[in-house]
């Protein structure tokens, strides 16, 4: 980073436990620099229970705003003076705006991941839609199917869990893994919104099933490829990991900050290098 930090550079930071393995700090600082703007992007580990707090400090410090990831994200809703619509059904914040001293919450992770859908060339709108887990991204991305038009199927270990993240869209239905082969082998889209491929593991249902999926994301980006997305692609699907929705909640989040348009492609460049 060539950008020299002075007085009057704005900050902007990303608060979570753990905190050092964040993508953000390389994306904003992309992003800054190449709209050459004088601001930089930190991580503060902020351990749990002190979420709140952290969240508060935002104004006696002059930060311009923050991103907040594990375990901090309801504490934030909490926190901050106005939420979104979204962020409100969600009771959870990724991005917290400091609007002149009054703090401003939003939950992008689901805008960016419809974004990075449709980016794929797959519109969710009138599209059936499996979601597999039910914690805080697979909430944020029924919420947005649900709203971007798309019939959605919840499927996660635990039914009451899955009716809870189900009920964050119109009419969607929940259902365990146990019993999900008649909804995984008939839906138009299948998005893998639990840690399952992370370390290599098969997805917890036959793969399969997907011969009628006409798209596969997981939003796991490392690896860049998951199990599930090797049977998606060896099945001739076509398939995308969770990159394209990480950009684009930062992009959002960018635009939130600072009013102005987020270079995409600085921010997606500096996202794979990080993560490769
Ligand atoms: P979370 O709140 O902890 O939720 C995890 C979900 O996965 C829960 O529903 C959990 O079920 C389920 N799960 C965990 N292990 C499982 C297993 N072995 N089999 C079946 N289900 C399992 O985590 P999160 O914040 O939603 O994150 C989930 C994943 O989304 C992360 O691993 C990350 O890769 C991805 N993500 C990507 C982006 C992006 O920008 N691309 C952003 C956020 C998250 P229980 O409740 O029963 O434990």
């Amino acid at each position: 980073m060539n950008h020299v930090v002075r007085g009057s550079t704005r900050v902007a930071a990303i608060i979570g436990d753990p905190v050092a393995h964040s993508r953000s700090p390389a994306i904003h600082n992309a992003a800054f620099a190449a709209l050459d703007l004088d601001w930089v992007f930190v991580a503060f580990p902020v351990r749990a229970g002190d979420g709140e707090r952290a969240v508060r400090a935002t104004t006696a410090l002059g930060l311009a705003g923050l991103n907040v990831t594990m375990p901090h994200k309801a504490d934030a809703a909490r926190a901050c003076d106005e939420v979104s619509p979204r962020a409100a059904a969600l009771q959870s914040v990724n991005t917290v705006v400091n609007r002149d001293g009054v703090l401003y919450g939003d939950s992008t992770d689901g805008e960016g991941f419809v974004r990075a859908l449709r980016e794929e060339g797959c519109e969710p709108s009138g599209r059936s839609c499996a979601v597999l887990g039910a914690g805080g991204a697979a909430r944020a991305i029924v919420e947005a199917l649900g709203a971007a038009g798309a019939r959605v199927s919840v499927v996660a270990r635990r039914q009451e869990a899955a009716e809870a993240a189900a009920a964050l869209a119109p009419g969607a239905g929940a259902t365990t893994f146990d019993h999900a082969l008649p909804v995984l082998a008939t839906v138009d889209v299948v998005v893998n919104a639990t840690p399952v491929g992370m370390r290599g593991e098969p997805p917890p249902f036959d793969p399969r099933v997907l011969d009628a999926a006409q798209f596969v994301l997981d939003t796991i980006y490392h690896p860049a490829e998951t199990p599930l997305l090797a049977a998606a692609r060896a099945r001739g699907i076509p398939c995308a990991n969770g990159l394209g929705m990480l950009v684009h909640q930062a992009a959002l989040a960018f635009e939130l900050w600072t009013g102005k348009s987020a270079p995409l492609e600085v921010m997606r460049g500096a996202a794979r290098a990080e993560t490769s």
